[in-house]
């Protein structure tokens, strides 16, 4: 049943100081609210006292760093398919920002939103995991930063305190060949079943890193490491798929079943390793 919107108080930050005041006072982080509403309008919305941090433009925006490409916690989709530097750069992210819902959800859902939700089968996570990025988490006691990589600690769990927010995330500038791929039931306002981020980093000639990493196949979206070595030491397909398929552990549920999912990742895998030249 519908939740009757007089039940919740919503209030509106006007500093980062001020929001992160709010949750140590029990409040609960609202952004663009294009997760929530969902929870809300089904009725499942536990958390009554909500703090809005729409407002807050020191969460806003994209910065290029000499090493690094910045994202403000409140980056909508739309705004990272725009950018100029980011949607070059970052082209994975550009595209997963393209297929994340439609049009009215890449004005309003925002990166931090998509990586604070912790849904295994969200498409932003892939490839920021794929990048090697670090997340800034703030609160009143300070800030910190931690590796994008073990973020997700279960089902719907993340290291961030709910005390903390994300603030930023700073995404490493590279030489790279990627590959992103979303295998939903259609090409647009899908669920992800399986979502694929691969990439290959150059120093030289040479390669310097392999980083792959998946959605919808576990309870957090993960690295696939044993299979980067397995490409990085030349070992052949099959060596490099086993490898794939011991890192992931996709369940059946109403969007697919384990076995399609396994069968999904390792025909990405092969498209990926085709598509940067390391075909064996
Ligand atoms: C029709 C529809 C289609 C969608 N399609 C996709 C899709 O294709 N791919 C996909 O990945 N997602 C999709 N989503 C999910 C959603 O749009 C994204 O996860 C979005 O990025 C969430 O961001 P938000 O700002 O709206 O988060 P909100 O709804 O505001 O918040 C989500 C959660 O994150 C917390 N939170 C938000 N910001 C912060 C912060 N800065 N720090 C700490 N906690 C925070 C909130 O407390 C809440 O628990 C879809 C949703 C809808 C309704």
């Amino acid at each position: 049943m519908r939740s009757d919107v007089r039940d919740f108080e919503l209030v509106p930050a006007g500093s980062v100081r001020e929001a992160c005041e709010r949750l140590e006072a029990g409040y609960k982080p609202l952004a663009g609210g294009t997760d929530v509403m969902v929870l809300l309008s089904a009725g499942k919305l536990a958390p009554r006292r909500w703090v809005d941090l729409w407002n807050l433009d020191e969460l806003r925006g994209i910065e290029v760093r000499g090493d690094a490409i910045v994202l403000g916690a409140l980056t909508t989709y739309t705004e990272v398919r725009r950018h100029p530097v980011a949607s070059v750069e970052l082209p994975m992210l550009a595209q997963a920002a393209r297929e994340t819902g439609g049009i009215a959800i890449q004005n309003r859902g925002t990166l931090g939103g998509n990586i604070a939700n912790a849904s295994p089968a969200a498409d932003s996570p892939p490839a920021l995991l794929a990048y090697g990025a670090e997340i800034e988490l703030v609160s009143s006691r300070g800030s910190r930063r931690v590796p994008y990589e073990g973020f997700h600690t279960g089902y719907k769990r993340t290291v961030a305190t709910p005390t903390e927010l994300v603030a930023r995330i700073i995404v490493p500038r590279a030489e790279r060949s990627h590959f992103y791929r979303k295998v939903g039931p259609r090409r647009a306002q899908a669920i992800s079943k399986v979502c694929f981020a691969g990439c290959v980093e150059h120093r030289d000639v040479d390669i310097s890193a392999v980083r792959i990493a998946l959605g919808g196949v576990a309870p957090v979206p993960v690295r696939a490491i044993a299979a980067e070595h397995a490409i990085l030491a030349r070992q052949p397909f099959a060596q490099v798929q086993h490898a794939l398929d011991g890192a992931i552990a996709p369940i059946d549920d109403v969007r697919s079943s384990a076995r399609y999912r396994r069968r999904v990742a390792a025909n990405l895998l092969g498209e990926f390793l085709a598509d940067v030249g390391l075909a064996s």
